[in-house]
């Protein structure tokens, strides 16, 4: 893999870039979760503006994609807003951490995008009553990806 697609606005991530965060935000009944995105996204969504705002969901008509776009953005603006609060972490730490987080996805694609769900999951999130995500892995891998952090 050699490059990453931001998830909010598509652009081209290049190989060792981005931000690796996880919406809490639900669309269509289901979680977003994880979300990569770019330099330019992270700013404008991640930051100490965003996250004292609250979040007040906006109507959008059908087929309006630009709005469509925007109101997602916001939703998931606040989803990952949430999840940084829900770690104690001000905007600018959730950054530093979402850029650790890609860091670890692009050496292992596949084992850092668990391991990136299970940080902004777990265990904050059970404090906050909002996520089940670890009772489904294993133990000795949760404990091999919880080792990896330190
Ligand atoms: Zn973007």
């Amino acid at each position: 893999m050699t490059s990453a697609v931001c998830d909010a606005c598509s652009a081209t991530i290049n190989k060792g870039g981005g931000y690796a965060f996880y919406s809490s935000a639900q669309m269509m009944g289901m979680t977003v979760g994880n979300m990569f995105l770019c330099e330019a996204c992270t700013s404008s969504m991640v930051n100490e503006k965003a996250f004292s705002k609250r979040f007040a969901p906006t109507a959008v008509s059908p087929g309006d994609m630009a709005a469509m776009r925007e109101a997602m953005n916001a939703a998931n603006a606040a989803g990952i807003a949430e999840r940084c609060r829900a770690h104690g972490l001000s905007a600018d730490e959730g950054k530093a951490k979402a850029r650790e987080l890609a860091r670890l996805y692009w050496r292992d694609p596949q084992g850092g995008g668990e391991a990136i769900k299970k940080f902004w999951t777990s265990p904050a999130a059970k404090a906050a009553g909002s996520s089940q995500a670890s009772a489904k892995s294993p133990r000795s891998r949760e404990r091999r990806w919880w080792e990896f952090w330190k």
